[in-house]
């Protein structure tokens, strides 16, 4: 091949990622609502802080620890399958297999919307409080919550 351009994007392909290496949670605390304002909180567990009002408060949630410690998850290096062993999200693990070191991120909530205008279905990243969005597949603006 002749064309410049062709043989950059074929470089640019052939580089096989050196990390770092994450892998996302399939486990998630159960929505939880803010005791002062009733609005969503957001999906950890722990001291967190209320988006919405500023409450300070302290979550625990004994089956999502055990889950998260349990969960098992492929190695985004070798994709052996591995327990994490970790009741915590996001935190560190080392594959037992190929020695690397990854991130368990944490799960990012989705909520599943109807678009007014076209009926669509949307999954959008949960969110507390209520905002307005647009359908990508037809501009329609409307106003979700969660
Ligand atoms: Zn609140
Ligand atoms: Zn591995
Ligand atoms: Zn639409």
């Amino acid at each position: 091949m002749s064309d410049e351009k062709e043989t950059e994007d074929a470089v640019e392909t052939a580089v096989v990622p050196e990390g770092p290496f994450s892998v996302e949670s399939k486990i998630a605390p159960p929505p939880l609502t803010c005791p002062k304002c009733d609005g969503l909180l957001p999906s950890a567990l722990g001291e967190l802080s209320c988006v919405l009002c500023g409450a300070r408060m302290k979550i625990e949630h004994e089956v999502t620890r055990r889950d998260w410690e349990n969960e098992k998850l492929g190695c985004p290096k070798c994709k052996k399958l591995l327990v994490v062993g970790v009741g915590e999200r996001p935190t560190n693990i080392r594959c037992a297999s190929c020695q690397c070191d990854f991130e368990v991120k944490a799960k990012v909530p989705k909520t599943e919307v109807k678009c007014p205008g076209c009926e669509r279905r949307l999954r959008l990243r949960t969110r507390p409080g209520t905002r307005s969005v647009s359908c990508p597949a037809c501009d329609t603006r409307f106003e979700m919550t969660g």
